[in-house]
């Protein structure tokens, strides 16, 4: 039987960065991912990190939100001083824009909510009119009413990101195995065993469930109850140009290669990312213009469906099972905001064999009383 420090199920951002941050601090990892043939939220997202609009009544998941946004800048470094692999990680601030009166003082009254709950953690932002916004970005639309900014907000390649923890992982000595679907889990405290397709049985004291919308039907094999379900988004990429945008927006970034990604929308709850809806791309395309009216001219190149991981109260779930101490399981919208916590703060906790901090906030008793 092979034996391991820690089986993470899921190799996808969230089981990838926990298992990076497990590998530093020198335990040996084995992460077993069915691979590429299901619904993998990480290989089809926008690419934010993203803090403002996080955690509006939820003060304690706007904190872990900005602390995330705090260490990516490390946790970048660090990938590519392993692998030369540069993540692409910019943090230059990032814009909302508002295309209404309406929506803008929805948003100035949502931005102050949040400074109020911040507290003594602070929460930097500002209102924009129309013309602030426009002397940060070039060739805005006439439509935009204004906007709001942070300091804090930025983007990074979801797959470089994904391919460096991948890459480090092995380097540190841990294992990527692809192709390896869980079906079932023997779980005893601080013991768990999974047999694999072909009969192989591995081993470790401590499990980490990360499998995205494949925790649904494994999380009761850990004396745990299902809080999340499926949520569609679709995004458009243009062709590559020079390099206009000198910041994210929540609907529209440039990529590091030049694309500009278009992609804010929020479909039903199906877990299929194959259907692409047309009228849901053009509304998309409509707003974007309306931002960005250059946008017009671009060629659009390539276009996707992925399906969202969504907790029912949209913050992230991080569990230890009380039933089998040892196992943990993870969940949550944002995975790539959140990779930097997860692998530099969140990997400790495991390896310490407690969740604290924020993290002990956002497990999934909070849905007890509900
Ligand atoms: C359209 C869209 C846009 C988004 N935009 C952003 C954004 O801008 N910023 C941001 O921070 N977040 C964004 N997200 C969310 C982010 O992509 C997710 O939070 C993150 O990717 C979740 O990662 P995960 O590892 O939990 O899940 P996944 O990426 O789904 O990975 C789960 C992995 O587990 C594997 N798996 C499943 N079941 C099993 C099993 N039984 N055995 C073995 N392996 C299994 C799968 O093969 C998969 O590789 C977006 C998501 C979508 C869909």
């Amino acid at each position: 039987m092979e034996q391991f420090d820690a089986l993470v199920i899921g190799g996808g951002l969230v089981g990838s960065a926990v298992a990076f941050g497990l590998t530093e601090s020198g335990m040996r990892v084995l992460i077993l991912d069915e691979g590429d043939v299901t619904l993998r939220a990480s290989r089809g997202n926008f690419g934010l990190v993203w803090t403002q609009s996080k955690g509006v009544g939820a003060p304690h998941y706007h904190r872990w939100a900005r602390k995330s946004a705090r260490q990516w800048p490390t946790l970048a470094a660090r990938l590519s001083e392993l692998t030369g692999i540069d993540v692409g990680l910019e943090q230059p601030g990032g814009l909302h824009f508002c295309l209404s009166e309406g929506e803008l003082s929805d948003r100035a009254e949502m931005m102050a909510r949040l400074k109020r709950e911040a507290g003594d953690f602070g929460f930097d932002y500002r209102m924009l009119t129309h013309q602030e916004a426009a002397e940060m970005v070039p060739g805005l639309g006439k439509q935009v009413v204004g906007a709001s900014w942070t300091p804090y907000d930025g983007h990074v390649g979801p797959l470089p990101t994904l391919r460096a923890f991948h890459q480090a992982i092995q380097q540190g000595g841990g294992i990527y195995r692809p192709g390896s679907s869980v079906q079932d889990i023997d779980a005893a405290p601080h013991d768990f065993r999974i047999r694999l397709a072909g009969g192989a049985l591995v081993q470790a004291p401590r499990l980490i469930l990360a499998a995205g919308l494949g925790n649904i039907p494994l999380l009761p094999k850990l004396g745990l109850n299902c809080h999340i379900g499926p949520q569609r988004g679709q995004i458009l990429v243009t062709e590559r140009v020079s390099r206009l945008l000198s910041m994210p927006t929540l609907n529209v970034r440039q990529t590091a290669e030049g694309s500009i990604m278009i992609g804010d929308s929020k479909e039903e709850a199906v877990f299929d990312s194959l259907t692409q809806k047309p009228d849901v791309m053009r509304t998309m395309a409509e707003r974007a213009v309306a931002c960005f009216p250059w946008l017009a001219e671009l060629q659009i190149v390539r276009a996707w469906a992925a399906v969202r991981i969504l907790p029912v109260d949209g913050l992230p779930i991080y569990d230890q099972s009380a039933q089998y101490p040892g196992a943990f399981a993870f969940s949550c919208h944002s995975g790539v905001g959140l990779a930097a916590a997860h692998a530099l703060l969140l990997a400790p906790m495991v390896r310490n064999g407690e969740l604290s901090g924020e993290c002990s906030q956002l497990s999934s008793r909070r849905f007890d009383h509900v």
